[in-house]
């Protein structure tokens, strides 16, 4: 059945907007003006009034499952606005539990940055005030550290002795008691003991989490699942997206950032078929993601020059060079396409010295290796991201809490040449936006917001380089089509254009007339995916 949409404000990929699009069998088959549209003689027509509508959001660059956890688990990112009100809600939260044989507390998304009482992290005592009985978990908003009880200290087994992986950092007391916090690699001490979901647990949070980003009008993500349960295959993760996607829902698009960590289970995925592209246009496999360092926030990321505000740390360095190399070397020459987290300009470093070998030994056309990330860069490695024609998976949200912290902790000249994301789109690189949720809501037109402004959310600080700055539609595309670009599929999806997948988002103004400062404030109101209603926040008749 043919669907005409009119009276709109259509931005299909190109300005100007057009006022009418038709789509028929989950594709868009004209777009254009409405005598034009209602020449075709649809069968259904739906009245837009002057809303704006654009392509389907992407978020290039998050973890669905993971936000499926976040989402049953304690929100300490709108109850952490002092130590004292997270230790409280959580309290609240954790006797408010229903009966389960999984005893384990969680919580996520804690910032002790944003705490109004006391700049410190929480530590095992504050959190054995939540529970002596029971274990309490509560990761950091970054994902890069998290602190447990006393109970969970000893019920996973820590002690004075136990030593830190590589990679990763114990919390410890002036006695070398572990003091509950864990940092990168350490992480896995505790979350390898955490109850292992079964596949219908899964289900249950992938179904959570892709009914959640529809409200924000996604209809796609790039989305780093397999390492969130330590436990759990790789293989259970995508047979519970296949299941998800033949009942029909998977409510949005999903391409697989496939985390792996060691070179035997990267060979074993890609001997069993796996490979950048294959799936389907509902779950398919994107490029091999790996984490070369940890964040900012808990000064983890791995940086050149000591950090500004604790001149004893560099942060940590999740791979030696050796193994980046070996990984990367691997996955280039399979044919993989290859997406790294690196924040901190030392982490940059390796990740390119190791595709600069890459490429040297195996030369190949268009291979879309990315950055994920990329903030603290110099200008020298501005110009070997151009050079290597890199893809940028870029987080503007960051930028709202960034800001507050980024001279801190690196410096005014450091920071004068990082996230400059609009000098790299400038310098011909695609830079797609992403969430990196649940480090950050999924919330595509603060992301819009923070990315034209440079600012925080509030306006209380920034704008951060000014003139890093993108426009309404660079920012636009950064969530549509680039985000397409990223995953090999910017000829079906970021567009409203004949032939293209029929997903579409629905604003209640338009973005091209907003204050730019009231970005964020424009309501969602509906999300389509395939040309069906996957959100309807009012019936659009
Ligand atoms: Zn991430």
């Amino acid at each position: 059945m043919k669907t005409l949409y009119y009276n709109g404000l259509v931005y299909t990929g190109t300005l100007p907007l057009v006022s009418a699009f038709i789509t028929e069998n989950g594709r868009f088959v004209f777009a254009g003006s409405d005598p034009e549209g209602f020449s075709f003689g649809c069968e259904k027509t739906v009245d837009l009034k002057d809303r704006f509508v654009c392509a389907g959001f992407n978020d290039s660059h998050m973890h669905l499952l993971n936000y499926g956890l976040s989402l049953a688990s304690a929100d300490l990112a709108t109850h952490g606005k002092s130590l004292a009100e997270l230790l409280e809600y959580l309290s609240v939260y954790a006797a408010g539990l229903p009966e389960s044989p999984d005893p384990w507390i969680r919580g996520r998304g804690w910032n002790q940055d944003l705490f109004s009482d006391s700049k410190r992290m929480p530590d095992r005592q504050d959190l054995d005030r939540v529970s002596s009985n029971r274990p309490v978990v509560i990761t950091r908003c970054c994902g890069h550290c998290l602190a447990v009880n006393s109970r969970a200290l000893t019920l996973c087994g820590i002690t004075a002795d136990t030593p830190a992986p590589a990679g990763g950092r114990i919390g410890r007391r002036s006695d070398g008691e572990p003091d509950g916090l864990f940092y990168d690699e350490a992480m896995s001490l505790i979350t390898s003991r955490l109850p292992v979901p079964d596949k219908e647990r899964i289900k249950k949070l992938l179904r959570l989490a892709c009914r959640a980003l529809n409200r924000y009008g996604i209809t796609s993500v790039q989305s780093d699942d397999y390492c969130v349960f330590p436990s759990v295959s790789w293989q259970t993760v995508n047979e519970a997206y296949r299941e998800l996607e033949e009942s029909g829902e998977l409510s949005v698009r999903v391409c697989e950032q496939s985390n792996f960590s060691d070179l035997p289970a990267l060979r074993a995925f890609t001997e069993a078929g796996c490979l950048t592209g294959s799936g389907s246009s509902r779950f398919r496999i994107g490029p091999l993601k790996l984490l070369s360092d940890g964040s900012l926030g808990a000064r983890t990321a791995f940086l050149r020059e000591p950090y500004a505000d604790d001149p004893s740390s560099r942060g940590l360095a999740i791979f030696s060079q050796e193994q980046l190399d070996e990984l990367i070397g691997f996955a280039h020459a399979q044919g993989l396409a290859i997406a790294v987290h690196a924040i901190g300009d030392a982490a940059l470093d390796m990740v390119l010295n190791a595709l600069e070998k890459a490429e040297k030994a195996y030369p190949r056309p268009d291979c879309r290796h990315g950055i994920v990330h990329c903030q603290i860069t110099r200008p020298d490695q501005l110009e070997r991201l151009k050079q290597l024609k890199l893809h940028i998976y870029a987080q503007t949200i960051f930028l709202d809490y960034d800001i507050h912290i980024v001279k801190a902790r690196v410096g005014a000249s450091r920071a004068s040449s990082s996230y400059r994301w609009k000098t790299l789109m400038r310098d011909g690189l695609c830079v797609s936006n992403g969430s990196d949720c649940p480090v950050e809501y999924p919330d595509v037109l603060a992301g819009i917001q923070c990315a034209v402004t440079r600012s925080s959310l509030r306006g209380d600080a920034g704008p951060y380089l000014a003139e890093e700055a993108f426009s309404v539609q660079e920012a636009l595309d950064s969530y549509t089509v680039c985000g397409a670009r990223a995953s090999f599929e910017e000829a079906v999806k970021g567009r409203i254009a004949p032939g293209y997948l029929a997903d579409f988002t629905v604003l209640e103004k338009n973005p091209f007339e907003t204050d730019p400062r009231r970005l964020k404030d424009i309501p969602v109101l509906a999300t389509f995916l395939n040309g069906e209603a996957v959100y309807l926040r009012d019936s659009l008749h």
